[in-house]
């Protein structure tokens, strides 16, 4: 394990259910089996339970399973893998990777993901602030969540990867016909890394979505903060819709200097 003390930057031991750094700092593994790094006393603004189960019940049904499969696929190969954003760890557990850490800030997300995979180190911390050491990941990734670029630059090794997916133009665009009178596609912009973009590519999909799976969706949305009661009841009203899952995979190089 390479996590290091939030306290005092130095390597951290597990010992029974803590872990221990030499200047005797002690953080407690919850008994789903994710440890919590986090130090500041501010209230942590992470997903809800309400949130997560919406999440794992659309997540579920499949529909980004093709997405899933592809950044699985793109990261083969790596030793240390590290998940920035890494939520319920839908898209962590599928990675084949001998040492993987998940950093997310929401309690009731990393319960769910440490319960059901066992094979990652589940954190709670910052992903602006990681408690890894420089140059220790083969590889990171970040799936919708925001970008941490000096801490993706700071803890990948020299010419290691970072993955980095966003929302394609189309996605969802036929839940957002109903939701809207003139939907809009999603604007796209090249992010800036700091490291060498090595490859592009979209890929999509479309997906049939049932009622339930659609109220769960919605709820995952950004649409969910900015719609009317009177535009949402008329999502409530479709029994399906059929929907576009459209993605951009980034995939960058941290140059070795
Ligand atoms: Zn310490």
């Amino acid at each position: 394990m390479r996590l290091i003390c939030p306290v005092c930057g130095k390597p951290l031991e597990k010992i029974n259910k803590e872990a221990i750094c030499e200047n005797n700092h002690h953080f407690d593994y919850a008994k789903s089996g994710y440890l919590n790094l986090l130090v500041s006393n501010k209230k942590v603004h992470g997903d809800d339970a309400a949130m997560v189960k919406a999440r794992s019940l659309f997540l579920n049904s499949g529909a980004y399973g093709f997405l899933r499969d592809r950044i699985a696929q793109l990261a083969a190969g790596s030793e240390v893998l590290c998940d920035l954003g890494c939520g319920e760890g839908y898209y962590t557990s599928a990675f084949d990777a001998p040492e993987k850490y998940g950093f997310d800030l929401s309690k009731d997300a990393l319960k769910h993901a440490a319960k059901h995979d066992r094979n990652t180190h589940y954190t709670i911390a910052s992903i602006f602030r990681l408690p890894l050491p420089e140059a220790c990941a083969d590889v990171c990734v970040t799936c919708f969540a925001p970008l941490a670029k000096e801490e993706i630059l700071r803890v990948l090794k020299p010419g290691g990867r970072f993955i980095f997916v966003t929302p394609g133009p189309k996605h969802l665009f036929e839940m957002k016909e109903v939701l809207y009178e003139h939907p809009y596609e999603n604007e796209v912009s090249e992010p800036d890394t700091g490291m060498t973009l090595i490859q592009r590519e979209q890929i999509e999909q479309k997906f049939t979505c049932k009622q339930e799976e659609l109220e769960a969706l919605f709820a995952m949305t950004p649409y969910a903060w900015r719609t009317s009661k009177e535009d949402q009841a008329r999502l409530k009203e479709k029994e399906q819709l059929e929907i576009t899952a459209q993605f951009i995979i980034h995939v960058y190089r941290k140059d070795t200097q």
